[in-house]
């Protein structure tokens, strides 16, 4: 007999072959998904399945109160690494995204809540990025300011397109925010990748890292663009002992590379087909109700 967790993981792993054959289907097979699962364009008319993730964020003591647990987990990695540092060895450095980790989005999000969207909205992004509606992501500013008064170097890794003036924007919300290390050599912006890994190489060249922090996995390592959530997961199973060591994680229930784990795609377009997919992932794991 299969303990408890094996049948999860085997369910968990069914229920996702089901859902990825629906991902790669032609648009002629996502018609039957539709109906078969009965979902139909009246279903989503009220009801916006965004609501729920923008209004934890926005108002959940629990969420701020998971990002002071992250940066107060980091402060005492650093503390530790200040402990064992030898006089002579490479200056000590973190790396942290920015948008979701220290950067909190939530007037972009209630603006499209207010605006009927129920998908992320590039435009609606790249307007809303130079209008500084931002505020720190509770902890952020005081671990920053942490490592700056310990000489530990923050580096800034973001993965943003708003056109040539994509890192005037990103080291205007920087200094808007009054964070240290709000200058060019501090900052990398990577317009037509998500891959982060040849900042980090080249980081870890020239300081000692002592720990990264972002609100996605592929922050931490790039094998985390893979398709299909099972395979995802499972990479984060093998890494388990890592978060809240060597990779620091924020709460994002909105958007990131998870969302690509369901649709093959970040920013998925807000079509019925997608919301019929997003509901299959929502309900992998669903009771049968008896
Ligand atoms: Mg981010």
């Amino acid at each position: 007999m299969q303990d408890k967790n094996t049948q999860s993981l085997d369910r968990r792993q069914l229920i996702s072959s089901l859902l990825l054959g629906g991902l790669y289907m032609p648009m002629q097979a996502y018609a039957k998904t539709e109906s078969s699962s009965n979902i139909s364009s009246a279903d989503f008319k009220h009801q916006n399945p965004l609501l729920w993730a923008v209004a934890w964020s926005a108002t959940a003591a629990e969420y701020g109160a998971l990002c002071y647990q992250a940066f107060n987990l980091a402060t005492l990695r650093v503390e530790q690494a200040l402990r064992r540092n030898n006089i002579g060895s490479k200056p000590l450095a973190v790396i942290t995204d920015v948008d979701n980790t220290i950067v909190h989005a939530a007037s972009y999000w209630g603006y499209l809540i207010n605006n009927g969207m129920d998908f992320f909205d590039d435009a609606a992004w790249d307007r809303w990025i130079p209008k500084n509606l931002i505020t720190p992501v509770p902890g952020a500013r005081e671990f920053l300011d942490y490592c700056r008064d310990n000489n530990v170097e923050v580096f800034y890794v973001t993965n943003r397109d708003q056109g040539e003036n994509t890192e005037e924007y990103a080291l205007k919300q920087l200094r808007y925010l009054q964070l240290p290390f709000a200058d060019n050599e501090h900052l990398t912006v990577y317009r037509n990748t998500s891959n982060k890994t040849p900042a980090k190489k080249a980081i870890s060249e020239s300081h000692e890292l002592i720990l990264m922090l972002g609100d996605n996995l592929n922050d931490y390592k790039r094998d985390y663009y893979v398709d299909g959530i099972d395979a995802r997961y499972a990479l984060m199973e093998r890494d388990r002992y890592d978060f809240g060591d060597k990779f620091i994680l924020l709460p994002n229930a909105t958007d990131g590379h998870w969302v690509r784990a369901i649709f093959g795609d970040s920013e998925p377009a807000p079509t019925d087909s997608n919301r019929a997919i997003l509901k299959a992932a929502a309900a992998r794991d669903a009771w049968d109700g008896r």
